[in-house]
């Protein structure tokens, strides 16, 4: 008989205020492929798309795929089993897995080192091969070594709102003394805006939340409270910033995108990263507009090595695996200062 492992399991959408998640032993995950590594976990990140996933938010985009699923995609933990073929990894190693849990290795986007565009691209978290459980399997290519001296607590928010945050930071063309306005500072913009910080660049932090502006705050950015009195909103930031040259969304809201989009000047970039569509967009602004989703492998391992050289402040609160509802219900309410974990 298959061993067993605690996971929380999603089998039918619904609000979070339901509990949709139950703790339900699952049949222990093991390794298939030579080039596998079997990770206990030890802390899994608990992102806002989680929470779209699992209210029913996101059907349209055709997520989750199916159920019954696992949710979690932030995870860490120690590589306690090896395939046969693995080369990189060794048991007690630390390792962490992003959103793409795999792709095809073969196809044009493959090639180039954007995996993450795969159209056979593996989610994490998306089948019962998710974060919020005590085990994963996954190929070494996709997983992502994390030095000891980062605490799994730390280590799990990078895995996908801090490679989010580097990836959306990057498109946006940071640059010594350009401003950079950060719309939607929770998990992922709290990174954002130090990655931006390094590049030299003057971040602003928005947000609606008093909680999430004085994180913004103490992380150096100047704050602006966003106000959807879109008018209000742009004479204030005029009066007080000037039009940015770069924004970087991540409210999941059309509304602020547009708000964004007329918040820099023109020939300005505004990156989109987070799922939506794109009100006000003037072709005779010159502006640029650009998505981005989570980012490649190679993305992965710069920002481990960034978070490693330059002390990053992930901002962290643990709680155990078993109140995953709980922790979503805060996260809705905007009650989790940046990032929360759960600890199996
Ligand atoms: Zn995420
Ligand atoms: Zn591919």
């Amino acid at each position: 008989m298959a061993e067993k492992m605690r996971a929380m399991v999603l089998s039918k959408l619904g609000p979070i205020e339901t509990k949709p998640l139950k703790l339900t032993m699952i049949d222990r995950h093991q390794i298939s492929k030579p080039n596998e590594v079997l990770i206990k976990i030890e802390a899994c990140g608990v992102c806002h798309s989680q929470l779209h996933a699992i209210e029913g938010d996101w059907q349209k985009y055709g997520i989750p795929p199916g159920l019954p699923t696992v949710p979690g995609h932030e995870v860490v933990g120690k590589v306690v089993e090896i395939g046969k073929g693995v080369r990189h990894f060794e048991i007690g190693d630390r390792a962490g897995i992003s959103p793409l849990h795999g792709s095809c290795m073969q196809c044009q986007y493959c090639k180039d080192g954007k995996e993450q565009l795969c159209d056979l691209a593996d989610i994490t978290g998306e089948s019962l091969m998710g974060g919020y459980a005590e085990y994963i399997t996954v190929s070494e290519n996709f997983a992502t070594y994390v030095p000891s001296n980062i605490g799994p607590e730390f280590a799990a928010p990078l895995f996908c709102a801090g490679l989010t945050a580097y990836k959306a930071v990057k498109a946006s063309e940071p640059a010594k003394k350009k401003s950079v306005g950060i719309f939607g500072v929770g998990g992922v913009g709290h990174m954002a805006i130090q990655f931006a910080k390094l590049e030299g660049s003057r971040v602003i932090g928005i947000s609606r939340s008093e909680n999430h502006l004085n994180v913004a705050r103490k992380l150096g950015a100047s704050i602006m409270q966003y106000d959807s009195d879109q008018q209000k909103f742009l004479t204030r930031l005029k009066s007080q910033e000037g039009l940015l040259d770069s924004a970087i969304v991540f409210a999941p809201s059309d509304s602020v995108a547009g708000t964004a989009i007329k918040a820099v000047k023109k020939g300005g970039t505004v990156v989109i990263g987070v799922f939506g569509n794109i009100p006000n967009f003037m072709a005779a602004d010159e502006k640029t507009v650009r998505g981005t989703l989570i980012g490649s492998m190679s993305d992965m391992r710069e920002v481990v090595r960034i978070a490693k050289e330059n002390e990053l402040r992930v901002i962290s609160k643990s709680f155990p695996l078993e109140q995953a509802n709980e922790v979503l219900l805060k996260l809705k309410q905007s009650e989790i200062e940046a990032r929360a974990v759960l600890v199996p």
